[in-house]
């Protein structure tokens, strides 16, 4: 894949589903210098990019879009031209309805290499997740792409109704404002009233909504309860294959909303689950590890080190072999803040213990590393000690923005707060984008994982849904559907 600089990637980012993104799509994201993404592209896929990287939003306004598509073909050109990798990131596949054309043809005049990542597109995806095989042996034996709207001065399209008539399967982009116009030129050119249509609105995503209908009625129906853009209208008989909810609205946890709050890097291994049951899990603010390169202490000199986090543990061992100095020529014990601290020192061979085998009173000299100076908090007896930090943990600029847009979308309906120092870094936030602990919470379950999150939350302003007995999946995931029920399925 293109090694040298100024190169630019025309991504499809899939229908809405962050897990729909290809491989190759994330690999070009991930080393992305500058992307470029439209309105529809789910902003969690940003996520993925490098926390220096810097994002244009080239959200299309209905009725500006040449003006805009000629200053985003410069952009592209412009950047690449200065030596930067881009991605440039388009809802669904790039090269359904998504003008890819326009762009590859700027790069070509240009002299810009490029290279187009295919997406799953919102007719297929929207489709499958609402239940319906856009094709079937026995339902459906063609398929078309569609659009709905066009660059005509009523936006009605100019197609060829008469052949669109004999397609099985049509799926229309773009069209709910165009919905009574397409109906009826349907009905005009053969296709029967009773053909089944289903609208499927925000399709992959936890907000998915499916209205059913047929031809003659869908009109009508669409109206009455305000149906909106973005979209999907497929019409065919495979149309009559969608159950009462489909495989993806049955997931247990469809539907919820869960701002889960972290205090580190990573991805949690529980918010992963929950994303498996089908909740959309906003994993949140997302940290970068800045590590520490100020001199270190000559660690020969201590009797007992004491390491705060497993980043401080691998930190450690870093600078170990940085001056090359093994660890057999050291005598101090070790010792790990967290469970997961003393499996990060057993994991380079080295016997660890949990710090509450400190001995109260101090015998030797200690070292203390960690990000922050926490002696005080591990242990009331911890006496003196040298503190050396390892790293910092900063949020990331692009957190900032999926906070606001998390809040301005207002689906969060559950907060869920696994230690009390994530319940303060979150709170920082949302009080970074004018909201307070008292409005959240009461449009959002609040679910603690024990008492120390249950009284920081208390303490901030929050309104507890649940705090959990034990800190555990199970009793979390119980939690959980008990709010889902609270809320009432969608
Ligand atoms: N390149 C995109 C389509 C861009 S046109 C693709 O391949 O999917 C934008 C239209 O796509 C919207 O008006 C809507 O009709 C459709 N669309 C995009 N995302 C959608 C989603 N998650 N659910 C339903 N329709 C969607």
């Amino acid at each position: 894949m293109g090694e040298q600089k100024g190169y630019v990637f025309l991504v499809g980012a899939g229908p809405g589903d962050v897990r729909l993104l290809t491989l190759k799509g994330e690999q070009v994201i991930k080393e992305a210098d500058v992307i470029l993404y439209d309105r529809l592209v789910n902003p969690l896929l940003l996520e993925l990019a490098k926390p220096e990287a810097e994002f244009v939003y080239c959200g299309k306004l209905p009725d500006r879009h040449l003006l805009r598509q000629e200053s985003i073909n410069e952009l592209l050109v412009t950047y690449s031209q200065a030596g930067k990798r881009v991605v440039r990131l388009k809802g669904g596949d790039p090269s359904v309805f998504g003008r890819v054309g326009e762009e590859v043809q700027a790069l070509e005049q240009a002299g810009i290499p490029y290279e187009i990542v295919p997406g799953i597109t919102a007719g297929i995806g929207a489709a499958t997740y609402a239940g319906v095989p856009v094709t079937h042996r026995d339902h459906g034996a063609s398929f078309a792409m569609v659009t709905g709207h066009d660059k005509s001065d009523n936006g009605q399209p100019l197609l060829d109704w008469r052949g669109l008539a004999t397609i099985d399967t049509i799926a229309f982009y773009m069209g709910v404002k165009n919905l009574p116009y397409i109906c009826e030129q349907l009905l005009a050119h053969g296709k029967p009233g009773q053909t089944p249509v289903l609208l499927i609105q925000w399709g992959t995503l936890g907000k998915q909504k499916v209205l059913e209908g047929t031809i003659a009625t869908i009109s009508d129906e669409a109206r009455r309860v305000g149906f909106s853009n973005p979209a999907i209208t497929l019409i065919g008989d495979v149309a009559k294959l969608r159950t009462k909810e489909s495989w993806f609205e049955r997931q247990p946890l469809f539907g919820m909303h869960i701002l889960f709050a972290r205090t580190g890097g990573g991805k949690s291994e529980i918010a992963a689950q929950l994303t498996g049951l089908g909740a959309t899990v906003f994993e949140y603010p997302r940290f970068q590890t800045i590590w520490e390169s100020a001199p270190v202490p000559s660690f020969a000199e201590f009797q007992e080190i004491i390491f705060h986090s497993p980043a401080s543990v691998h930190w450690f061992f870093a600078r170990l072999k940085e001056q090359r100095v093994d660890i057999r020529s050291l005598t101090a014990d070790l010792y790990g803040a967290s469970g997961k601290s003393v499996k990060a020192i057993e994991s380079y061979a080295c016997l660890a213990y949990p710090v509450t085998k400190l001995t109260p009173h101090q015998q030797g000299k200690r070292l203390v590393i960690g990000e922050k100076k926490v002696g005080e908090r591990l242990l009331p007896d911890y006496g003196s000690y040298q503190f050396c930090r390892s790293h910092r943990e900063t949020v990331v600029a692009q957190s900032h923005m999926t906070c606001r847009r998390l809040l301005e979308e207002d689906r969060i309906d559950t907060i869920v707060f696994p230690s009390a120092e994530a319940v303060r870094v979150v709170t920082e936030e949302i009080k970074a984008c004018s909201q307070t602990p008292a409005s959240l919470s009461s449009r959002a379950a609040v679910i603690c994982f024990g008492p120390a999150s249950a009284n920081e939350a208390q303490r901030l302003g929050y309104e507890i849904t649940e705090t959990l007995q034990e800190p555990a999946r199970e009793a979390l995931r119980e939690a959980l559907m008990k709010a889902q029920l609270a809320k009432g399925r969608v």
